[in-house]
């Protein structure tokens, strides 16, 4: 039995698998004989890593990162078999059986946790996979240089470990003029060489545009999978993924001097035309975009003004010719004219906060924009909002 409601939801983020598709066949032909995995944590940095996933493994991808234990149990069933799985902040004292219950790979990071796997290995009686990760300088996570020195001094530390890879992580790598990139990379090289020779890491999806001196045997990229510009400064060659569009609620003519939105932080200037959008901070929109972002309706460039609230934001319509909106049309928030990077420009932050805050109230659409088969577009609806 199939009930019919109707679409009754505030907006609607599209995902297009089809540009994901493309984006991960863009960064292998980049990378050449580079392994290229798929970076998958946060739920695929917002959009759904149960639907990513599968359309990484349909293109051959089997190298798969999560950040946290949870994730990657969640994503195991999304993936093939023989895919592997890294948890990329390696298993919480305790959580190393759980890690090897389901198959993942622990990212150790410390001493302590390649002495809780080597434990683990031990009574197991069998060396288990894991993948090293040395901190090259951005003080983040890894082995610091006094703890590689112990194991340097003492190899049987690494006794039980199946040294699947050697890793690190560029801290800058979206300046490609950063002198941090190229003294990272030689930290890295001089590192891995007092390590057992293993497979090397280091590039995200900026270290992939930084040229093949960083992409080793394996390369790391999240962001641009999900079409963020990789190059700060120069053009995105990615395609775009999400698009982003909410429903005007109410439509109001105001006059001069009279204010919207809390604590009335925009004052109209003369006569206005203003749209309440059916989109807020709870959907993942930042505060920052009060008097700073755009939307749009077709080319027409419409102001957010007044600010941000919870559930909905205001728009200077006023540019449109009346009656071109209306209540319970969609305007443009995230799309051809205002890219992720670009709202996150506007916000004053970066894409990938933009894209991991989307919110869960959205009705989701899933769009394969490849013409695969007959059904050139195969839209999958997903859940109704609560
Ligand atoms: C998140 C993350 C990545 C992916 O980075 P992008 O900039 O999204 O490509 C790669 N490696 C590590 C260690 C990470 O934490």
């Amino acid at each position: 039995m199939t009930t019919t409601l109707p679409d009754a939801s505030g907006a609607t983020l599209t995902v297009d698998l089809g540009a994901i598709r493309e984006n991960y066949r863009a960064l292998r032909r980049r990378l050449g004989r580079t392994i290229c995995a798929g970076v998958v944590k946060a739920d695929a940095y917002g959009l759904g890593a149960d639907r990513v996933a599968p359309v990484l493994a349909a293109e051959g991808c089997r190298h798969f990162f999560v950040a946290h234990l949870e994730e990657g149990v969640a994503l195991r069933p999304h993936v093939p078999e023989a895919a592997e799985v890294f948890v990329l902040h390696g298993p919480m004292p305790g959580c190393e059986e759980t890690a090897l219950a389901h198959n993942l790979i622990p990212v150790l990071n410390s001493l302590e946790q390649v002495e809780g796997w080597t434990a683990l290995a031990r009574r197991r009686g069998r060396a288990l996979p894991a993948v090293l990760q040395l901190d090259t300088g951005m003080s983040r996570m890894g082995l610091s240089p006094a703890e590689l020195d112990r194991i340097a001094a003492e190899p049987q530390r690494l006794d039980g470990i199946e040294l699947r890879l050697v890793m690190s992580h560029l801290a800058c790598a979206e300046r490609q003029d950063h002198p941090a990139n190229g003294t990272q990379r030689l930290r890295f090289d001089v590192a891995r060489r007092r390590l057992p020779q293993a497979p090397a890491a280091l590039a995200n999806s900026s270290g992939v545009f930084l040229g093949p001196d960083y992409h080793y045997d394996l390369a790391r990229p999240g962001a641009a999978l999900y079409g963020l510009a990789p190059v700060a400064g120069a053009p995105n060659p990615l395609r775009p993924v999400v698009r982003l569009q909410a429903r005007v609620v109410q439509i109001r003519d105001i006059e001069a001097g009279d204010g919207v939105g809390y604590g009335l932080t925009f004052r109209a200037d003369g006569p206005r035309r203003i749209a309440t959008v059916a989109a807020g901070y709870a959907d993942g929109l930042p505060r920052s975009l009060s008097n700073a972002g755009i939307a749009h309706l077709g080319d027409t460039a419409l102001p957010i003004v007044g600010a941000v609230s919870m559930d909905s934001l205001g728009i200077d319509i006023s540019a449109l010719p009346e009656g071109a909106l209306r209540p319970g049309a969609m305007v443009e928030l995230i799309g051809p004219h205002r890219s992720v990077d670009d709202v996150a420009a506007d916000a004053g932050t970066i894409g990938y906060e933009i894209l991991t805050r989307l919110g869960r109230r959205y009705r989701r659409e899933y769009r394969d924009a490849l013409p695969a088969g007959p059904l050139p577009n195969t839209l999958v609806l997903e859940g109704v909002p609560s």
